[in-house]
């Protein structure tokens, strides 16, 4: 996984506490999926409710690790709310590492961390487009931006979060804080996931929302959805009292991690594989056999929303393949899957679930394992953002799965294919020379 959260961009002074999070997208499946309404998350069935009543939707229990495990998918791409304000904003920019590490941690021209070079001029480019190319390649940090804020029909509610790391936002920041310390208090402003439709360079239409907030100069001014409450939507007492947990009801605070990827299945996957290969061989009586040292490679598969694959020709030889290559040593096959995405393509879209493993030897160049990630559906805003290394990879496009084996070499097509296939069932496969071993 490359994109962590980002929640310390938050701080955690003043401002730490709060009863609910507002999101742009979900994971469906293992699928991450941008979605055109605010999401809200909470622990706290009360205020499911309240944001419930307010802005539409229903309090539902996700599938989450974190204690936030109500959601309501609102009607709304827009919601007034109030913010206190300039410190209630607070936008950094993180290289994160290996493991999560914070490698850079600036304000686009100065350190903010480590606390001794706190204030030490960071080294990042002037404009926010060699930034962004500096992040894209790995080398530079990557806005992230936390507000703070209530909702200006229902403050009482309590405080809310929404952790960006969209580039647009960050563009804006200094101009809303510059706003915010005019307005010297509370200042109200509409928080919207704004829809942007535009044509790239070589010629896709793609649309996608991004996050905006605009100080409203009239607070006075209607608020995007209807003045008149709908009829509150209490969920029956049964049926709080059964299936929401009861830390849900006292725990305001949040951990605020976003949906966990299956990382821990996924690794005890990898490393039951390595033990297997690792034991059986040398727990003889007599001196340590030879052991196996397979090359080992991943791969990630993406999708459009036509359900085709997103394929890459190598500008080094003729075909195509998927996104991904060798490990490097200490790797995980995640994060060596992630990191060649992120070399070959420009972007950082997390890296899902194992669909299959494959012990394939080469004819020539010896054993291999490989394994292969569900990407899921590459959302419009990502594919967008696609900057192709021009070394490496020349070309990418979506292919169907009947194109596959014609433009695959034929151990790759069959992985390929048993992947596909796996994904269809929602399961993950061992396969042997691309063929699934029951
Ligand atoms: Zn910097």
């Amino acid at each position: 996984m490359v994109r962590r959260e980002q929640d310390s961009a938050c701080g955690s002074e003043g401002q730490s506490e709060y009863v609910g999070r507002f999101r742009t997208g979900r994971l469906a499946g293992n699928r991450p999926e941008a979605l055109d309404t605010w999401r809200v998350t909470t622990a706290t069935l009360d205020v499911a409710t309240g944001v419930a009543s307010l802005l539409g939707g229903e309090p539902a229990e996700w599938e989450t690790t974190a204690e936030d495990s109500l959601e309501v998918l609102t009607d709304y791409d827009m919601v007034r709310i109030i913010v206190e304000g300039p410190s209630a904003i607070r936008a950094r920019m993180l290289l994160f590492g290996y493991q999560g590490k914070v490698l850079h941690d600036c304000d686009g021209t100065r350190l903010l961390a480590p606390e001794a070079n706190a204030g030490k001029p960071c080294g990042c480019p002037e404009t926010f487009e060699e930034r962004k190319l500096a992040a894209k390649s790995g080398r530079g940090p990557a806005p992230s931006i936390c507000i703070n804020f209530k909702l200006a029909d229902e403050p009482a509610l309590g405080r809310f979060r929404f952790v960006s790391s969209s580039w647009e936002l960050a563009k804006t920041v200094a101009d809303l804080q510059r706003a915010l310390t005019e307005a010297d208090g509370p200042t109200t402003c509409d928080l919207a996931l704004e829809l942007v439709e535009l044509t790239t360079a070589s010629g896709v239409a793609v649309c996608y929302r991004k996050p905006v907030v605009r100080v409203l100069d009239d607070p006075a001014l209607p608020a995007p959805y209807p003045a008149v409450r709908r009829p509150s939507r209490m969920l029956p007492p049964s049926h709080a009292s059964s299936d929401v947990p009861a830390r849900s009801s006292k725990s305001p605070v949040l951990p605020g991690r976003q949906p966990a990827a299956p990382h821990r299945s996924l690794n005890s996957v990898v490393s039951g594989l390595a033990s297997v290969s690792g034991t059986e061989r040398t727990s003889g009586p007599d001196a340590p056999e030879a052991v196996a040292q397979p090359r080992t490679a991943a791969g990630v598969l993406f999708f459009d929303e036509a359900d085709r694959v997103l394929l890459v020709k190598p500008t080094y030889k003729p075909g195509w393949e998927i996104p991904g290559g060798y490990l490097h040593p200490g790797e995980t096959p995640s994060d060596g899957a992630a990191r060649e995405v992120k070399e070959e393509l420009g972007i950082t879209p997390p890296v899902g679930r194992l669909l299959v493993a494959d012990w394939a030897p080469h004819p020539t160049e010896g054993d291999k394992l490989l394994f292969v990630f569900d990407g899921g559906i590459l959302p419009a805003e990502e594919r967008a953002q696609i900057n192709l290394d021009g070394v490496e990879i020349g070309e990418y496009a979506f292919h169907t799965a009947d194109q596959i084996d014609m433009l695959l070499i034929p151990r790759l097509a069959r992985r390929v294919q048993a992947a596909l296939d796996a994904r269809s069932r929602a399961a993950t496969s061992y396969l042997e020379h691309g063929t699934a071993r029951l």
